[in-house]
């Protein structure tokens, strides 16, 4: 029997990757639920083919159309919707919603014994404790599809974590490597979403121009791979082709290569312990003439920093640098505030924020609400100077 996938955002551009790969291997793999912020009219097409025993639309009016046009089908309407598809009885949940938003329905997920494949990498920064000790709870697994994660999982397979002397997570370094800081100033946001090398959604292209992105991860390898903050260092490699390395305390380095397309991690995270045979595409080894490394540049890239500091925060800071950061991306992409406001929104809202420990899911979306609010008094406080 094929494994049946639940796809949390389908539509997106992680969910249409999962697709991709499901329509490779149904003899492996099989839809059996998909859910969209608003887009129907995708969602359509993909019922159409999929025919999915049951839908999530986390827009309340969008799911009222696609109800009356689709009488048939089982709609779950907002983030309740999305936790009803997390608990049903299946194989594996996919998380490839953007943002905080996915924080209850991975939750619940695990709680209900399901796997969990992990592209959301918000969730684990704001709540990356409560997430893995659910999961060891309930004998679970979070496989990670982040293709860094998937890279150091791939590397730590067999390995005792005791042997692990760091983490390299490589970053590619965004549109703006090696740009000057003053040059940025002007950037619009389809500039910043312009990723060199991966194709990604809208959000975590501009968290990749920024590196918060990179800051995020680290916070998410931290608690997908339980090891320290010092462990993990960031090294910029703007080829792509090296998914992140996992250097042990004898000095041997072991590195995941492969192609840069999101099919490659997601199809080992569905699949795993197996291995397809035919994937979508080989990485030439031929056609790689430099394969270079860089260290990040902090003073350019101040998001690092701040992800660094949440971390070593810890508890709610998390939760918190999450938020602001979201909240200043959106006004951003609205054009409300410049490309260079961003860094500074996140560092007052972490500055003020009251941090205390991530006991519960409670305290958890309380400091994500404040930290929003915050932000949006930041942005508006920037914006009356
Ligand atoms: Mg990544």
């Amino acid at each position: 029997m094929p494994r049946r996938v639940s796809i949390l955002g389908s539509t997106g551009s992680i969910g249409n990757s999962a697709l991709e790969v499901i329509r490779r291997y149904p003899d492996k793999l099989a839809v059996h639920t998909l859910s969209t912020h608003s887009d129907i009219a995708q969602l359509t097409q993909q019922v159409e083919e999929f025919s999915p025993a049951h839908v999530a639309i986390m827009d309340a009016e969008a799911a009222k159309e696609f109800t009356q046009q689709h009488p048939a089908c089982t709609v779950h309407v907002g983030i309740e919707g999305l936790c009803a598809l997390a608990q049903l009885d299946t194989d594996i949940v996919l998380c490839g919603v953007v943002g905080a938003v996915g924080l209850r329905p991975i939750l619940t997920a695990l709680e209900h014994g399901n796997q969990v494949a992990l592209a959301n990498k918000e969730p684990m920064v704001m709540a990356g404790e409560l997430i893995m000790s659910t999961a060891r709870k309930h004998d679970v697994q979070v496989l990670p599809v982040d293709s860094e994660h998937n890279a150091i999982f791939q590397c730590l397979n067999g390995h005792d974590a005791s042997g692990v002397y760091k983490i390299h997570l490589t970053a590619s370094g965004g549109p703006f490597y090696k740009q000057p800081r003053e040059t940025l100033a002007n950037v619009a946001p389809e500039q910043a979403a312009n990723h060199p090398t991966w194709n990604m959604g809208e959000k975590i292209s501009i968290d990749s121009a920024t590196l918060m992105n990179k800051g995020l991860e680290i916070i998410e390898a931290m608690w997908l791979f339980d090891v320290p903050l010092e462990k993990i260092q960031v090294v910029i490699h703007p080829q792509s082709i090296i998914h992140s390395l996992v250097e042990f305390t004898d000095g041997s380095i072991l590195a995941h290569l492969g192609v840069t397309d999101m099919t490659l991690p997601i199809q080992y995270a569905l699949t795993w312990p197996e291995r397809v045979d035919e994937p979508m595409a080989r990485l030439d080894l031929t056609t790689m003439k430099d394969i270079t490394f860089d260290a990040p540049d902090f003073a350019q890239f101040p998001c690092l920093s701040l992800a660094l500091e949440a971390a070593h925060k810890g508890g709610t800071a998390g939760a918190a640098l999450n938020a602001a950061n979201e909240i200043a991306v959106e006004a951003y992409r609205n054009h409300e505030i410049p490309f260079l406001a961003i860094p500074e929104i996140v560092q007052t809202v972490l500055n003020d924020a009251a941090i205390v420990k991530a006991t519960s899911l409670a305290v958890i979306l309380q400091a994500d609400t404040e930290a929003r609010a915050a932000a949006k008094h930041a942005i508006a406080t920037l914006n009356m100077s």
